[in-house]
């Protein structure tokens, strides 16, 4: 088949959609200019981002990590939202049972406007103690070693790192939205980082139609009722246009 006539009952499944459940991963910010992890881009100095964002390079070395958070933070701060991002917010308005669960930290798809949003990997935007209970979001710039203004003790990133347990309860949630839809759409992840990555699984036993979203194939793709291989950026935006609006 074709990837018009895909897209076409990708449009079809949508409009007659009773819930939509959408997970999207790096690849839907890497037209805003964000590196992903996997590609070439994703390297800073010479460091691999899987190497800085975890808990035991934290600790052997957090003016490295925190240099390293820094420099994405101010990053992102310079990118936009992309038509993705902007796609997906749509999306949202015209469906009237949704929820985006993204993998990125970046904050783009809430600045696009996306508000049924659940963050499992937490937010370069957030910043939490590392011994008592301060969290905040900032947005502002942060010292080398920021320090917590209650406790005085070293503050660490709100995210999510490798090897770490999700925040407590988004799993269960996740788990309990992602086997109530009867569409689910996969877009812009490597498939690569668990559990997020077993969620088409979770959704096709549930008896969801799965649709992968990607520049390239992935580990998931041949498991997947559609996979629309192209920019997120394009594809995204041709398929919310004409449809249904069923907000109300
Ligand atoms: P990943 O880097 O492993 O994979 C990105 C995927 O996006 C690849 O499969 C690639 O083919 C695809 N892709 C690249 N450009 C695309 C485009 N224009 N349109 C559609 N697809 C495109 O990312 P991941 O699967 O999200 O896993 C990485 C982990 O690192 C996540 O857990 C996330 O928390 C974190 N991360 C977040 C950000 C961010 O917030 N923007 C960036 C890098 C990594
Ligand atoms: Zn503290």
């Amino acid at each position: 088949m074709t990837m018009q006539a895909d897209l076409e009952m990708v449009k079809a499944l949508l409009d007659g959609s009773r819930k939509v459940v959408v997970l999207t991963g790096a690849g839907v910010s890497a037209e805003s200019g964000v590196p992903t992890f996997r590609g070439r881009e994703g390297l800073w100095k010479t460091y691999r981002p899987e190497d800085l964002a975890r808990p035991d390079a934290f600790e052997a070395h957090p003016e490295l990590v925190w240099e390293f958070y820094n420099w994405r933070r101010k990053l992102v701060a310079e990118c936009e939202p992309n038509p993705a991002h902007v796609a997906l917010a749509e999306l949202e308005r015209a469906l009237p049972n949704f929820l985006l669960i993204t993998q990125n930290v970046d904050g783009l798809h809430a600045r696009a406007g996306s508000r049924k949003l659940m963050e499992m990997h937490g937010s370069l935007w957030q910043v939490k103690c590392t011994v008592c209970t301060h969290a905040r979001e900032d947005f502002g710039e942060l010292e080398d070693l920021p320090e917590c203004p209650v406790c005085g003790h070293l503050l660490r990133p709100g995210v999510v790192w490798f090897g770490e347990p999700l925040i407590p309860g988004v799993l269960k949630l996740a788990i309990a939205q992602v086997s109530d839809a009867d569409v689910f759409l996969s877009i812009g992840t490597s498939s690569l980082v668990q559990p997020a990555a077993s969620f088409y699984q979770l959704a096709k036993d549930h008896g969801a139609v799965t649709v992968e979203i990607n520049l390239d194939p992935t580990p998931n793709t041949g498991f997947m009722d559609f996979a629309l291989h192209g920019k997120a950026g394009e594809i995204l935006p041709e398929l919310v246009t004409g449809l249904k609006d069923r907000a109300t």
